[in-house]
């Protein structure tokens, strides 16, 4: 995300620098010399950024040292040859309760674009900080700890590892997985449509919705963990996105409501008030069709989805990513990580608030008991009918097949009919002809 409006603001920037380096080659040709000198790019600075490999081993000795804690899972698909691997963390603070459906779930993701190199060190750095290898000042151990109780967290630090190695390699603007498809554009909400100013090479959608492994890797996570919190980390800008990203609107109610009032919290406490908040397709310039955020709150009915952008740098050159995309000095990365970090934590807090004030209302009311955070964070208590909003929405699409075969019937039917009439007036009609005069 973020890349198109950085695109054009920088490519009408480089169109001036290209008019004055002409000038100043033309100038110099005139004086018989030619100054002529080839741009310069910023490479991977790795005093700061570890490598893919290095990032995943820190991690194994992470969750190794952790047991207790952390979790690892390494998931594998393929699809026609093309083979993807994604390593998965589960923090859960007594290991034991790890299946526990009661506690409150968040899904987060880094890495989806392989040149945003800085999301999954964020990742790292999340995990040391649950593992408490780390420390975010002004936190109040004893709140942090009642707060991480009541939490399973599951962490995707790298999910395009293909792709993140092709920038290893030196393709510093890539950003799609191994085999050039986009992972944010092959889920199903609103797939494959194209903006009038759809860039192939940026925005490839796959052939089909789900035909990447590394997205179908991501749907069954998704499925089996249901989460109630879906946050997918990229760079570019510094943004908050909720739905939708293939409209320019937001949705409606209450579940909206508390997306937004979220973030906007998460703006005030962690980004100065600087950041974008709204639906990504309202803010971010240009529609998006195929997003993971949308499908995790149209289809897999998350109740809270994000899309968080954590640092861009706009006056970056168009072809100079890695510095477009990821901070290149010490104290600015130092300040990406903790920020956005604290700001995780602020989401944990307020995960268990929400689990807390439910449980609250539950004691106070008998009749109340029986609600899930599920249906809770879904709106329930201000709409009792939403608790079977699953099931009439199978009904209705049920009803709506019948109604179509119904109208399909009929309309076969009388085509039939007037087949079998004018073949009838057609046979009288030669009976007629066929009279001599
Ligand atoms: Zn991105």
């Amino acid at each position: 995300m973020g890349r198109r409006r950085l695109l054009s603001l920088s490519a009408s920037r480089s169109l001036v620098s290209l008019l004055i380096s002409l000038f100043f080659a033309c100038f110099s040709l005139v004086n018989g010399k030619s100054n002529l000198t080839r741009p310069s790019f910023t490479h991977i600075n790795r005093d700061l950024y570890h490598t893919s490999v290095a990032l995943m081993d820190e991690i194994k000795a992470l969750v190794h040292r952790h047991p207790d804690k952390l979790f690892l899972e390494t998931i594998r698909s393929q699809n026609k040859g093309y083979h993807a691997e994604m390593t998965v963390v589960t923090y859960c603070r007594n290991r034991k309760e790890i299946e526990d459906r009661s506690k409150f779930r968040i899904l987060l993701s880094f890495g989806q674009h392989g040149r945003e190199l800085i999301t999954s060190e964020l990742a790292f750095r999340i995990l040391s900080i649950l593992s408490e290898e780390q420390f975010l000042p002004y936190m109040d151990p004893i709140t942090l700890n009642n707060t991480l109780e009541k939490l399973v967290i599951k962490v995707v630090p790298m999910e395009n590892l293909n792709g993140r190695k092709l920038v290893e390699a030196g393709d510093l603007c890539e950003r799609r997985n191994g085999r050039g498809v986009d992972l944010n554009r092959n889920w199903s909400v609103d797939w494959g449509k194209k903006e009038k100013d759809y860039d192939p090479y940026e925005e490839n959608p796959g052939t089909a919705p789900f035909s990447e492994p590394e997205t179908q890797i991501m749907r069954k996570l998704s499925v089996s963990f249901e989460p109630h919190i879906w946050v997918n980390v990229h760079s570019g800008m510094e943004a908050l996105f909720m739905p939708y990203d293939h409209k320019n609107t937001t949705p409606d109610g209450l579940p909206s409501h508390r997306m937004r009032s979220m973030l906007e919290k998460l703006n005030h406490l962690h980004c100065e008030d600087r950041c974008m908040v709204g639906s990504g397709g309202g803010s971010v310039g240009y529609l998006a069709h195929g997003t993971a955020t949308d499908y995790m709150y149209d289809i897999a009915r998350v109740p809270m989805a994000f899309t968080f952008e954590i640092y861009g740098d706009g006056t970056a050159s168009s072809k100079d990513c890695f510095k477009m995309f990821n901070p290149i000095d010490l104290t600015t990365f130092n300040r990406v990580l903790n920020d956005w970090s604290a700001a995780f934590f602020t989401i944990f807090n307020m995960g268990s608030q929400q689990l807390d004030e439910l449980h609250r209302k539950a004691s106070v009311s008998n009749l109340d008991k029986w609600v899930s955070i599920d249906d809770y964070l879904n709106g329930y208590l201000m709409e009792r009918k939403n608790r079977y909003g699953k099931k009439m929405e199978v009904l209705d699409l049920g009803m709506q097949e019948i109604r179509t075969y119904f109208r399909l019937f009929l309309l076969s039917s009388v085509l039939l009919m007037f087949m079998f009439c004018s073949r009838i007036s057609k046979s009288s009609r030669q009976i007629v002809s066929g009279i001599p005069i």
